[in-house]
């Protein structure tokens, strides 16, 4: 087995530090990159330390055997026109990263013995759902009608989480008079007042892995988020997810900061009730009154802070309030030939056994020999229009699929690679299984594969930190969204929350948490040019 080369950032030695660090960043993915790369624009010079071998966090990719795959972004929304999400993404790149459509029909569902899909185009996605719901045209319109109120509401939920404690409570009743009574219920709540088809409901919620939770538990806002931002198509990064992290760090070094790996934070330091700086895990401490946790609330209050502190200021309580998501599997997957040779498509498939998603994944939380409650797989070659000319006459093909990290723990604390004969035989049944998924709706490929590896909420706890294997951070439910401390700021001086836990989960997400945690510190005020230049 040939190990990952595809490594960016700069390996951390307490000698290769700068004096007088303006702040530190714990974590490399979206949401402490977009944090540090628009302090630096502001001057400040930041230093980011990432655990990880390669920085970028969920945006990473790895090679091995010749392939690559990402392992966190399969498709992005909103980014086919000058949006505001693609105007920061251009901001945060230099404008170097490109986007690819994927095809019009960027997500497909199998729903038991059905297929649906969706069309790019608010009008074409409108369109399509009622050519294959001709009866619901009301129930579709209104739903449409939905999406288009959660858009103004979403920026005012995101206004809102800047805002000091006291502006918050000003504002309050503006933020409520902007905040449709929907957004905190329950998604399936919602949508069974426009209908009880529930094929309907079922497609509408066809992305619910998008945010890990099905529509009787996840919250209506993030799912309109979700919809919204695919409204338009999906779109991949030229070149490879990691392609994002690669052209962000140059705006970091350009201000005299920079972004380290296999710097692993063991502790954030408080003295005399502020925070003054970490201890990394090899003992040697950074001295700093300002410090960016991108690392997941998780992380922040139950790992990286004294039991003392998170108690003092109310943390341990709050986090009663929310829990991690569930964990996944990855099966990642090379193949000698094309993408174009082996037929496969810029679409994406969602594989369910039924369309009772709730009961689905009940069941097979209950019993985890039950069918999948869902199967996403992903043809990251065929959406890279760069991939041949870095992996020539090769394909690569991605699944998903829901584990809770529970049926791993007991390996938990070994090595990876090296977690004995038991682990591997339950990951090779677990393999088998989804790789037959595959087989069923693309049986050309039966005997193509040339490589396949299985990653478990072991392997996300081993290489992204992420210390119950979540998938996506905290849970997105309502209570999660209605908690008033989950904000870029603090209650400890000097202390800041950025990333997916901040806002919602997805890379669109946790670019805007960075754009929010950096308004936060710096004030509106000296953030005003910054925003002009991204947005004109
Ligand atoms: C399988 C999968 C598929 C996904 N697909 C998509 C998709 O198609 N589209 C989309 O938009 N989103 C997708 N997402 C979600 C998206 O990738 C994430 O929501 C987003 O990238 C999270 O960014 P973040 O900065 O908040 O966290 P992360 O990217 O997780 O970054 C946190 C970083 O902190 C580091 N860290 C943790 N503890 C420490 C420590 N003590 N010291 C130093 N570093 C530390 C971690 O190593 C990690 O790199 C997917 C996620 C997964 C897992």
């Amino acid at each position: 087995m040939k190990a990952s080369t595809l490594r960016i950032g700069h390996r951390y030695r307490p000698a290769r530090l700068a004096a007088g660090y303006d702040a530190i960043v714990i974590g490399s993915g979206m949401g402490g990159l977009t944090t540090a790369a628009l302090l630096s624009k502001l001057d400040w010079k930041v230093c980011v330390l990432e655990q990880h071998y390669t920085a970028g966090g969920y945006t990473h990719s790895y090679e091995r055997n010749g392939y690559e795959w990402d392992v966190g972004v399969h498709y992005i929304g909103d980014v086919g026109t000058r949006t505001r999400t693609r105007r920061m993404f251009d901001f945060l790149t230099d404008g170097k990263l490109e986007w690819a459509p994927m095809d019009e029909e960027y997500d497909r569902f199998y729903v038991g013995d059905k297929i649906f899909n969706a069309r790019a185009g608010k009008q074409e996605f409108r369109d399509n759902l009622v050519h294959q719901f001709p009866d619901e045209g009301k129930a579709i319109d209104a739903y449409m009608e939905m999406l288009s109120q959660v858009s103004g509401a979403l920026s005012t939920f995101g206004m809102g989480r800047a805002l000091k404690p006291w502006q918050r409570s000003l504002a309050a009743p503006y933020l409520k008079w902007k905040t449709p009574d929907f957004m905190f219920r329950k998604t399936y709540d919602v949508l069974s007042e426009l209908t009880d088809n529930q094929d309907l409901i079922a497609v509408i919620c066809g992305q619910w892995g998008d945010m890990g939770l099905p529509p009787k538990q996840s919250a209506f806002m993030v799912h309109a988020m979700i919809a919204r931002h695919y409204l338009y198509g999906g779109f991949y990064p030229v070149g490879g997810s990691w392609k994002i992290a690669d052209y962000i760090i140059p705006k970091i070094q350009k201000a005299g900061g920079e972004v380290f790996t296999y710097a692993r934070v063991k502790g954030i330091l408080i003295a005399d009730g502020k925070v003054s700086g970490v201890e990394m895990e090899d003992g040697h401490q950074i001295d700093c009154a300002c410090v960016v946790s991108s690392a997941g609330v998780e992380n922040t209050f139950n790992r990286l802070l004294a039991g003392s502190v998170v108690a003092s200021h109310g943390y341990a309580a709050a986090m009663n309030n929310v829990r991690p998501s569930i964990g996944h599997l990855g099966v990642y997957i090379g193949l000698q030939g094309t993408a174009e040779e082996l037929g496969l498509p810029k679409t994406n498939f969602w594989i369910y056994p039924t369309n009772d998603y709730d009961g689905a994944l009940e069941r097979f939380l209950r019993d985890k020999d039950a069918p999948f409650p869902v199967v996403y797989i992903s043809f990251p070659s065929a959406k890279d229009p760069d991939y041949l000319n870095r992996h020539p006459g090769t394909a690569t093909i991605e699944i998903v699929a829901p584990a809770p990290y529970e049926w791993f723990e007991k390996w938990g604390g070994t090595t990876w690679g090296k977690r004995g004969d038991g682990y591997d035989d339950f990951k090779e049944g677990l393999t088998d299984r989804l790789m037959e998924q595959l087989y069923d709706k693309l049986p050309q490929l039966r005997g193509r594969v040339d490589y396949c590896e299985l990653s478990t909420p072991l392997s996300t706890e081993w290489f992204s930190a992420y210390g119950r294997g979540e998938l996506y951070g905290l849970d997105h439910t309502p209570e999660r969204l209605q908690q008033e401390w989950l904000t870029p700021r603090t209650r400890i001086p000097g202390l800041w929350l950025t990333g997916q836990d901040v806002l919602t989960c997805g890379v669109t997400g946790a670019m805007m948490a960075g754009m929010l945690t950096t308004m936060a510190m710096v004030g509106v005020r000296k953030m005003t040019p910054v925003m002009k230049e991204i947005y004109g």
